[in-house]
């Protein structure tokens, strides 16, 4: 069994960076986890700890029930398979697949039996006689990708191992990772900055920030239900508007006041505030770009979310149109009906999805509702 346990987890480096404060995290056998973060904020360290290539300082590291802090990289049965992809440029497809499996004495028709399965199932068999320098990037990051499979490792770790893709290969080996996957039924730790890669590849993924973890949850759960500002704002593209505003009490109602528009809030909202220390405070208000409609029917059924917009850029994406706007002096952006005739310079009603909104303590940053 494959599961991973950090308990605890520092990396302080020379010079008194801490890369890495105090991480927890139980991995489940056959996950995908996906750590994503902005540049610097641990991912890295936290995956080089796992393999070995970098000391703890502090903490415990379990792989299955077998503390591995000082157990070197190569007993961990631990696959790393990097951005630069690592290859040797004098050696073929086949000698670099077979290179850790020769190290390790393994007979000879098993290594070409486990590479040969390898290339099969990443479609590279007919590369086998090539030198890395012969093969476009995204053959080279499968045969990355086959340097580690063939070691059947317990555990595979990858780091932003997509990154010197194109846009379109990038996509198609995001899917293809996942059937990897799928395939192995072994565990997977993905390191990226890349949000669509977390949202889309990861059973879970953790949020990090400055060495910290901010969240560890599924990907609809963390878009949902963001912890805090930051990671409201690191996942989903483009990403959730933000707006100051202050919850007032009108009788029975509760309100949200941004500029000039006074917004009731609908009674689901009201309800999980009730009695709540932000009544009468200033708060940071939520809301994602698809939230905001423009469509009659819309405009017609949330009359209380309707607000008045200047339109400063219209963005047509084909599937979608993206509506960058000015609502009382705040930049947003709304994902609309692609077909919408609006230009630049216009003005438009918007109706805000007020069900949809989120609201954030403006010191902690944490979520409110
Ligand atoms: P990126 O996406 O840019 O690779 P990351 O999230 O993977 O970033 P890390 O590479 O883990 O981040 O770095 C975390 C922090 O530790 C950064 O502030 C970095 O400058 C610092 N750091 C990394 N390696 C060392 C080192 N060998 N010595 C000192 N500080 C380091």
């Amino acid at each position: 069994m494959a599961s991973l346990k950090l308990k605890n987890i520092y990396k302080k480096y020379e010079g008194g960076v801490i890369a890495v404060n105090d991480f927890n995290l139980d991995i489940e056998h056959r996950e995908f986890i996906v750590l994503v973060g902005p540049s610097g904020c641990g991912k890295t360290t936290t995956l080089r700890m796992i393999a070995g290539l970098e000391e703890i300082s502090e903490g415990e590291l379990y792989i299955g029930d077998k503390l591995v802090n000082d157990v070197q990289p190569k007993d961990r049965d631990i696959a790393m398979v990097f951005q630069n992809y690592a290859l040797y440029p004098h050696m073929t497809v086949f000698d670099n697949m077979a290179f850790g499996l020769k190290l390790r004495k393994t007979p000879k028709d098993e290594i070409k039996r486990r590479v040969g399965e390898a290339a099969k199932i990443l479609g590279i068999e007919h590369l086998l006689d090539r030198k890395p320098k012969a093969l476009s990037g995204g053959q080279r990051q499968r045969v990355a990708l086959g340097r580690a499979m063939v070691r059947e490792p317990k555990v595979f770790l990858l780091d932003e191992p997509l990154s010197n893709l194109d846009a379109k290969l990038r996509v198609q080996m995001r899917s293809e990772i996942g059937k990897l996957h799928q395939r192995l039924q072994t565990t997977f730790v993905y390191v990226t900055h890349d949000q669509t890669e977390a949202m889309t590849m990861g059973t879970r993924i953790v949020v990090m920030k400055d060495g910290f973890i901010q969240q560890v949850d599924t990907p609809t759960a963390i878009y949902d239900r963001p912890n805090n500002l930051f990671v409201a704002g690191f996942i989903g593209s483009p990403q959730m508007n933000f707006m100051n505003a202050q919850l007032v009490k009108r009788g029975d109602e509760l309100h949200l006041l941004f500029g000039k528009d006074d917004v009731k809030l609908p009674e689901g909202k009201a309800k999980k505030l009730e009695g709540s220390v932000y009544i009468g405070k200033e708060v940071i208000m939520g809301i994602r770009p698809e939230n905001i409609h423009d469509e009659e029917v819309f405009l017609q059924s949330m009359p209380d979310g309707v607000v008045d917009a200047d339109i400063s850029l219209v963005e047509m994406l084909g599937s979608e149109t993206l509506l960058y706007i000015v609502v009382n002096g705040a930049d947003f952006i709304a994902k609309v009906n692609p077909r919408i005739k609006a230009k630049a310079g216009e003005k438009i009603k918007l109706a805000f999805d007020m069900n949809k909104i989120h609201l954030f303590d403006k010191e902690t940053e944490r979520i409110i509702i």
